[in-house]
């Protein structure tokens, strides 16, 4: 047996098994299968692992590092799949994620909507973008910003009209990792209902922007049971990552 055979086989049994827990999550939550978007991040792996993720039917793809992406989704350029970058963005970094992301999943800030819509525009492409929720802001400063990147959920409204006006962009939804600290560590379940809240209330006023983002390895059960329409899996399919990334 060849290693790329081994490496083939081994992605195809953990993606039965997230699928499995996906479909019994979705059950369990009285939600059908189909409502339910598997996004797996294949960041710090290889290109030859997301061609073989692609073969297997895998069709959304999430990277948080440009540097490490970029090459890799040029790699990957000839396969069917949709490129999600759920990574903190810095704005010189725009122009090449504008390159190969279809979705931005981590806009944060005015500042990087509208460095997006400009080379969006630039790249006469229309870019997905999700506004990153940080549950873990400092309340108090009402928009403030997380550790791990995401305005508080007092800045949400503000910045989603923002993407919504920027030529180029178009507002999907939001998107949430469950806080390590602050009045949600260690309770992912209210972190997701609260995340759907803010979805509600996003929907009132932009009915299009249905995607809630949410959930990992770890947690993709309660994001279901939340009413997540996409979970973000990488380590459960590719194995644990080296140590950086
Ligand atoms: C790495 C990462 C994931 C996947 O995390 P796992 O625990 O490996 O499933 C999901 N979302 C974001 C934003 C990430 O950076």
């Amino acid at each position: 047996m060849t290693d790329l055979q081994g490496r083939k086989d081994e992605l195809a049994a953990n993606l039965a098994r997230v699928e499995e827990r996906i479909s019994a999550a979705c059950a369990a939550a009285g939600r059908e299968r189909e409502d339910v978007t598997l996004i797996v991040v294949t960041k710090t792996y290889p290109a030859s692992d997301v061609r073989i993720l692609s073969g297997l039917g895998v069709r959304h793809v999430a990277e948080n590092r440009d540097q490490d992406a970029a090459p890799k989704a040029a790699e990957c350029a000839d396969l069917p799949l949709t490129w999600h970058f759920v990574g903190q963005l810095q704005t010189n970094k725009v122009r090449s994620v504008v390159g190969y992301a279809d979705l931005v999943q981590s806009v944060d800030r005015a500042k990087l909507v509208t460095a997006l819509s400009k080379e969006a525009v630039r790249a006469e492409r229309e870019l997905g973008c999700l506004i990153q929720v940080a549950l873990d802001a400092d309340v108090s400063v009402g928009d403030g910003r997380g550790e791990r990147g995401g305005v508080g959920p007092g800045g949400v409204e503000e910045l989603a009209a923002r993407v919504a006006e920027a030529p180029g962009l178009r507002l999907d939804g939001l998107m949430t990792v469950a806080p390590l600290t602050g009045d949600y560590a260690g309770r992912q379940q209210a972190a997701f209902e609260r995340l759907m809240d803010l979805s509600t209330a996003l929907r009132a006023a932009h009915p299009a922007a249905n995607m809630v983002s949410a959930g990992m390895s770890s947690d993709l059960e309660q994001a279901v049971a939340a009413g997540a329409t996409h979970v973000r899996v990488g380590t459960a399919v590719l194995g644990v990552r080296p140590r950086l990334g």
